[in-house]
């Protein structure tokens, strides 16, 4: 099956990205939000990606008016109807995630891939919500999409073979290298990445060191391009808690559990880059 057509749930960062990318890719692309007004801020960054790409001589302007008219915008997920694929990139919450695919289950035609850019939530029991669970798969793109080459593609528990080889084809298309993952808490992304930085954020909250001195060590002695407490700033706080807590949750390991450090900034609002204070303040 070759995917022509996909429905993308969420025109925030990283569903403007995907949206970008599938575009760019040649595909029809509906980007789909809950308000107007959120998807004319996506398309606007994608406009702005864009135009960015033209001024540096990587495309030309009617390359660029052409990616931009392969892009609807939708507030209906009725708009799933004669779609191949749906990725999914609304918030990191599960209520949500389920409400969005018992819906898209009564829509979608028959053919349909539904697949989901959660960072952690179980794909396997996201695919129970739907009729067809060996139609249902992880695709973990990284941040900033258009960017990143890495797409993790997670297999559910169901999830068939022939699906995972169409959604492989499709990550290459869209020049992405995909790395096949099981369904298991943080894929390896996360698994391996976060608990690093909450273990920087435990020597910070054990007086070993000040944030600017752990993040020296990491960029000057392992090479890391930012150190951890900076990483995780960029994340969001509230974004790496709630992956460590899966971890904590889903393996019962006290391995992973959260630093009361990281609780306490989330707790008083500190919570990165995008709200100008974490770790480091922002301006
Ligand atoms: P974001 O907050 O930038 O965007 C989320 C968008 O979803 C918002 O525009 C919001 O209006 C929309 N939305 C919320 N409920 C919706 C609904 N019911 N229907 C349609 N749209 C809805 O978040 P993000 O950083 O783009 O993250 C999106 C997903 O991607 C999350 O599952 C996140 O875990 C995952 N992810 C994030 C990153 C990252 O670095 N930010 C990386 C990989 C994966």
């Amino acid at each position: 099956m070759e995917i022509k057509k996909v429905l993308v749930v969420g025109a925030g960062q990283m569903g403007g990205g995907i949206a970008q990318v599938a575009a760019q890719a040649g595909l029809d692309v509906i980007l789909n939000d809950i308000k107007q007004e959120f998807l004319d801020k996506g398309l606007g960054v994608i406009k702005g990606n864009l135009e960015r790409n033209v001024s540096k001589g990587k495309m030309t302007a009617e390359q660029k008016d052409a990616i931009l008219g392969r892009i609807k915008s939708s507030v209906n997920l009725e708009d799933a109807k004669d779609v191949d694929l749906v990725i999914e990139a609304a918030v990191e919450n599960m209520q949500i995630k389920a409400q969005i695919f018992q819906t898209l289950d009564k829509i979608v035609p028959e053919h349909c891939i539904l697949a989901t850019n959660t960072s952690s939530l179980p794909i396997t029991e996201i695919a129970a919500f739907t009729k067809n669970p060996e139609k249902f798969i992880g695709m973990h793109f990284m941040n900033p999409v258009p960017v990143m080459k890495l797409v993790e593609i997670i297999r559910g528990l169901a999830t068939s073979d022939e699906v995972y080889k169409v959604i492989e084809d499709m990550s290459i298309k869209l020049e992405k290298i995909p790395v096949e993952v099981n369904d298991f808490p943080g894929f390896i992304s996360n698994r391996v990445l976060m608990p690093m930085l909450n273990e920087a954020i435990y020597t910070v909250y054990e007086g070993v060191a000040t944030p600017e001195a752990v993040d020296n060590v990491m960029k000057l002695g392992m090479n890391h391009p930012m150190g951890p407490i900076q990483l995780a700033d960029f994340i969001g706080l509230d974004t790496c808690l709630a992956i460590m807590e899966v971890l904590y949750a889903g393996f019962g390991d006290s391995k992973y559990r959260p630093c009361p450090l990281l609780r306490k900034y989330v707790k008083a609002g500190w919570l990165g880059k995008k709200v100008g204070k974490g770790f480091y303040e922002y301006k």
